[in-house]
């Protein structure tokens, strides 16, 4: 497994495979890595000859209310866990790397109907932060395939519809969320919690698993669900932004007959802010 920092040195890797026929995936992170992380370049790796795994905390999608220093960077220890899984080169390019003209000037990208809705109304400017950083890696790396985890199901969506509109040619894969023996979704910002708010916060799994139970069991009001939910999150201690069912295709406000659903939520507890998400499917 080789390391590199510079943006030539990655697209000469990439042009070596591409001389030799190889195909290539690519999974972005912020580091920081965990099983979650892991899952997705196993499977990176099970569908390209080649994966390359960048690290970079992306200062563009920080909003105010998350502090950009103290966000866990753990590089050692990243490149140690990546090593067994698959990865072949690890891209870990500076901000100057990315940003050299620095942030204010550059080129923003921005994915409307994505980003002005759920975790968008809540986090002003952090999917444009992360359209223009992940649109930018992907043109670095031009890899065949990218992999994105399902626990951002919004994030996804709104890369899926980006590239789509942009035409870039690469396939956008997801990976299901990996959990915790408690349901709780692998996250870096699991380590802002103490031992007993991660009990707590288990009851995001357990509450969103409820509310699908009552949509399979027929239950069509899903403006009363979603309150309930709110109000049960309330009882555990977890703060609720929003508990929301949606249509799994665009994210578009559910209505009684929709049939693919996904049922999403973010709270708040203690320093850290959650986020968490299951699919819906009705016969
Ligand atoms: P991050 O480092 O948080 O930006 O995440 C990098 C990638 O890992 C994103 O595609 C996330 O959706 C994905 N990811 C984060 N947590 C998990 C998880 N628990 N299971 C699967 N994928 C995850």
């Amino acid at each position: 497994m080789q390391s590199v920092e510079t943006i030539t040195a990655l697209r000469a890797q990439v042009k070596a495979w591409r001389d030799h026929k190889y195909t290539v995936a690519f999974v972005p992170t912020m580091g920081n890595l965990h099983e979650g992380h892991l899952s997705l370049v196993k499977k990176a790796s099970e569908l390209a000859d080649k994966v390359v795994v960048s690290i970079f905390v992306n200062p563009l999608q920080f909003d105010d209310k998350e502090d950009l220093s103290a966000y866990p960077r753990t590089v050692k220890a990243d490149i140690q866990m990546l090593s067994s899984v698959g990865c072949d080169v690890i891209f870990t390019p500076s901000v100057d790397t990315m940003y050299p003209k620095g942030m204010t000037s550059h080129t923003h990208i921005s994915v409307p109907d994505m980003d002005d809705k759920l975790c968008g109304l809540r986090r002003p400017g952090h999917f444009d932060g992360v359209a223009t950083v992940v649109t930018k890696l992907l043109n670095i790396v031009q890899a065949d395939i990218a992999v994105f985890g399902e626990k951002d199901y919004q994030q996804l969506l709104l890369i899926k519809h980006l590239v789509r509109d942009l035409n870039l040619p690469i396939d956008i894969v997801g990976g299901p969320t990996f959990r915790d023996e408690s349901g709780l979704a692998m996250s870096s910002r699991n380590q802002y919690l103490s031992e007993k708010q991660r009990k707590q916060a288990a009851g995001l799994h357990q509450t969103l698993l409820a509310v699908k139970q009552n949509i399979e069991r027929g239950e069509q009001d899903f403006s009363a669900l979603q309150q309930d939910a709110c109000n049960k999150l309330k009882l555990l201690g977890l703060a609720a932004e929003y508990v929301d069912i949606r249509r799994a295709n665009d994210l578009g406000q559910a209505i009684s007959g929709d049939k693919d659903l996904r049922i999403l939520a973010a709270v708040r507890l203690g320093k850290a802010r959650l986020i968490d998400n299951i699919a819906c499917h009705l016969a």
